[in-house]
């Protein structure tokens, strides 16, 4: 039985989310009593390959092309199609990302099987896989299970897994070149999709102090800003406030903004809906300001006080200058 993790690069560059996903094969396999390997499709990947020959893994498998240099979704389908059909892994885990959510349906569909997307966690129950996924914005989590023969397809959400968690080891590296002609590539890459631009790595910052919607209006931002100046932290915000143009977009945290896990992480206003909660559960302590006291934020929070932020954050300001 073999795990296989499919790692996304673009030019070189890991995505963040790749060791999460590797960190979960190494668990499924160690859970299953089987192996875990991984794959990185591109041209030029060796220096990529050996980065991962130093994790415990059984196999990492080089997936070379002159046409896999761009992603198209035409030329990662047969390339990892021939992988797979030659590896024959029992499960293929995926992060879930924009460009895994563009080819996995056509990549399992395929081999006649489907894909379980987004999962945010796993078990082992009598020997079998069984995932779970969450529904209606995270109010429901369902379990699914795989049925029939593998190989068996699964996304998994950003920071359901820790990147952190990946063992170290050593494992062989085995080139796979696979057959693409460039008739069969239907699409030609533009220039991808340009993120804006990040002059705030919040993946560095020890301390964030994150505020949302329960802040009202823009014109109080100010007032959070200096309970990152006492704390010395980098302010960050949840999607409302970046969409509505309060703070830039690179201090947005969440699924469709950065996954952080600094040492301390507090949310003002916030109510934690899943989309932010995915970015920043990692962090090692978590403090929440909410008026409402069954916010969804109080359920990962370590420390949390049942307030009006206008009080509290003027009070917390001069305790915080008090005690420095
Ligand atoms: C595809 C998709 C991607 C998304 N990506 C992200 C993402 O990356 N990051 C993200 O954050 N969201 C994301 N969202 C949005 C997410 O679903 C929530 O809508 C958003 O996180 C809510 O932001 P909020 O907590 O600031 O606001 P709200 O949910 O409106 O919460 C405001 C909170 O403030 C509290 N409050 C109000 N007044 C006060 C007061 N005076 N004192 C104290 N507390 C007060 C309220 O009790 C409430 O809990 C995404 C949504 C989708 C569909």
């Amino acid at each position: 039985m073999n795990i296989l993790a499919v790692m996304e690069q673009r030019h070189g560059q890991w995505h963040r989310m790749s060791f999460e996903t590797l960190a979960a094969a190494q668990q499924f396999a160690a859970q299953l009593g089987a192996t875990a390997s991984a794959a990185v499709v591109g041209r030029g990947t060796a220096a990529l390959a050996a980065e991962l020959a130093v994790r415990r893994l059984d196999k990492v498998y080089a997936v070379e092309h002159d046409l896999l240099g761009e992603y198209t979704p035409d030329g990662y389908c047969l390339a990892l199609r021939q992988l797979i059909e030659r590896v024959q892994p029992s499960v293929v885990l995926f992060p879930h990302t924009y460009q895994v959510r563009d080819f996995l349906p056509k990549l399992a569909t395929s081999l006649g099987r489907v894909a379980v997307s987004d999962a945010v966690s796993h078990r082992i129950e009598n020997g079998q896989v069984v995932l779970v996924r969450q529904l209606f914005q995270g109010k429901l989590n369902v379990d699914v299970r795989f049925l029939g023969e593998g190989p068996h397809f699964a996304s998994l959400q950003a920071g359901a897994y820790r990147a952190d968690q990946v063992a170290e080891g050593a494992a062989t590296v085995e080139a796979f070149a696979p057959r693409i002609s460039a008739d069969q590539i239907r699409t030609r890459p533009q220039e991808p999709f340009r993120e804006s631009q990040r002059a705030v790595d919040l993946g560095a910052a020890e301390i964030i102090v994150s505020v949302g919607r329960g802040i009202k209006e823009a014109d109080n931002i100010p007032l959070i800003q200096k309970l990152a100046d006492v704390l010395g932290a980098e302010l960050a915000a949840s999607r409302p406030i970046c969409d509505a143009g309060w703070l830039p977009m690179e201090r947005q945290v969440g699924s469709s903004g950065q996954t952080v896990t600094p040492k301390m992480y507090l949310a003002v206003g916030i109510s934690g809906a899943i989309q932010h909660l995915v970015g920043m559960k990692g962090s090692r302590t978590i403090v929440a300001i909410n008026k409402d006291a069954n916010a969804p934020i109080f359920e990962v929070a370590d420390y949390g006080i049942v307030g009006d932020l206008f009080q509290i954050v003027p009070e917390l300001i001069e305790a915080i200058k008090k005690v420095k």
